[in-house]
């Protein structure tokens, strides 16, 4: 009787054994996920206080590639470009560049308003102050050689869609320009007044950071967006930084 009952446990023992083995055997023998450059991509809280948050998604793109920044939620209600260049950014491949994109978040309810006018002002302060407080300190002290602010217009520039850096003469107006002419749609113009320039890209610019604007009518289309967007995407991945 004992010796059965040993028997029985000797067997489960075995059939274990052999199943374990076979499990691990299996595991070793199934496909290798390639690695691609999502799998570096990581996501970060950066801080919050009481008006909001800031997060940052890391690494989109070539890791190895020259250090970009891109920067949404300034004005947390020209929200319909943040949206679009999250999505598109990351969808990319085959990317030259190693892209950071940081996402301010306010907690004011802004949902409500609908598309963009000039005179819409709910979160701008916050958005600003969001900037100045996580997202400049982060840029200027990462190993960035160029830098992305997002925004959107109600329609009250004499261009609808263009990239522009604050501060004249320097690397970051360069490459601003070079952007825009490497793009059939995306303009070159300053308005030589900008309510978040002294939160992020002026200070930017001013300590070694080139750093620019991207300007889009918030009335058009998704699809025009869509297209607009993805010009300046090529256009800031193929500068020579
Ligand atoms: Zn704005």
């Amino acid at each position: 009787m004992i010796k059965k009952r040993y028997l029985a446990i000797l067997l489960i023992i075995l059939i274990v054994a052999v199943y374990g083995f076979v499990t691990i055997n299996q595991s070793a023998h199934e496909p290798q996920t390639t690695v691609n450059e999502t799998q570096t991509t990581t996501h970060e809280f950066l801080g919050n206080d009481s008006t909001g948050s800031v997060e940052v998604i890391r690494n989109v793109g070539n890791p190895n590639g020259e250090r970009v920044a891109y920067v949404v939620g300034v004005h947390p209600l020209e929200n319909d470009t943040h949206k679009t260049l999250l999505n598109l950014l990351q969808q990319q491949a085959n990317l030259n560049c190693c892209y950071d994109i940081y996402i301010i978040n306010v907690d004011l309810d802004f949902s409500q308003y609908g598309q963009l006018y000039p005179d819409d002002e709910p979160g701008r302060a916050e958005g600003q102050d969001l900037a100045y407080k996580y997202v400049y300190p982060a840029i200027v002290n990462g190993s960035y050689k160029f830098a992305v602010d997002v925004h959107a217009h109600g329609g009250a520039y004499p261009y609808d869609t263009f990239v522009f850096c604050p501060v004249d003469g320097g690397t970051g107006e360069s490459y601003g320009r070079n952007v825009s002419e490497s793009t059939q749609n995306v303009s070159y113009y300053n308005p030589y007044q900008t309510t978040s320039g002294p939160y992020l890209t002026i200070p930017l610019n001013e300590n070694g950071i080139p750093a620019i604007y991207f300007e889009e009518n918030s009335f058009y289309s998704q699809d025009i967006k869509d297209s607009h967007m993805m010009e300046l995407i090529r256009g800031v991945d193929n500068l020579k930084l």
